[in-house]
């Protein structure tokens, strides 16, 4: 069987990657399945652990670490964020195309570590929407807001280093894009 495609699918906090990936993950042709990160961040009123995150405690995080468990991982606002490296393989030699939706730093990592992994990057129509929906979330205090924002600038920079940039001005029409891409990239690897 042929082993499934990497796809990083990355932007800053905020930008609506979640809201996007719900509208075409599910989409039978793409054969797509979702990578569950590993993080030391609280749960958001409405997440559950082993679907949305596998919620862990700092010490659980860097005894994996140490393990060299993480095809990736980053620091990001206080927290630890990472991809466990055996879960995706095991899916990616089921055939199944995986999907990363991490941030910048690990992005990169991935990226000098499999070099034909398809990077995505999604773009806000404007810093301040950008500011609104991060605001919007009202989980966090004006502190990590603060942070996410400024951080979020830094990542904005960092758009060239990704092979598809796409604007979220409609998340509909940024999901029909993505998954546009996804498909020729299924296609040209078979
Ligand atoms: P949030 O706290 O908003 O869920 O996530 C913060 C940022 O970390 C987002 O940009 C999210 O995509 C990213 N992220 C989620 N999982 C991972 C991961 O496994 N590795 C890395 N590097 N970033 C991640």
């Amino acid at each position: 069987m042929k082993k499934g495609l990497l796809i990083v699918f990355s932007g800053p906090s905020g930008v609506g990657k979640g809201t996007i990936r719900d509208l075409f993950i599910h989409r039978e042709e793409l054969n797509l399945a979702f990578s569950i990160s590993m993080t030391t961040r609280k749960p958001r009123a409405k997440e559950v652990d082993k679907r949305d995150y596998f919620f862990v405690t700092r010490e659980e995080f860097e005894e994996q670490i140490k393990q060299d468990a993480f095809l990736e991982y980053a620091e990001f606002v206080g927290s630890y964020y990472g991809t466990p490296k055996a879960y995706v393989e095991e899916l990616r030699n089921q055939g199944k195309n995986v999907l990363l939706e991490i941030e910048v730093q690990g992005a990169l990592q991935v990226q000098e570590k499999v070099d034909d992994a398809l990077s995505i990057f999604i773009v806000p129509p404007s810093f301040e929407e950008l500011e609104r929906r991060i605001r919007g979330r009202r989980s966090e205090p004006e502190e990590i807001i603060q942070q996410r924002l400024a951080k979020a600038s830094r990542e904005l920079e960092m758009m060239g280093q990704y092979k598809y940039i796409i604007c979220n001005d409609d998340p509909q029409l940024a999901a029909d894009l993505t998954a546009l891409i996804i498909k020729r990239h299924i296609q040209t690897a078979q």
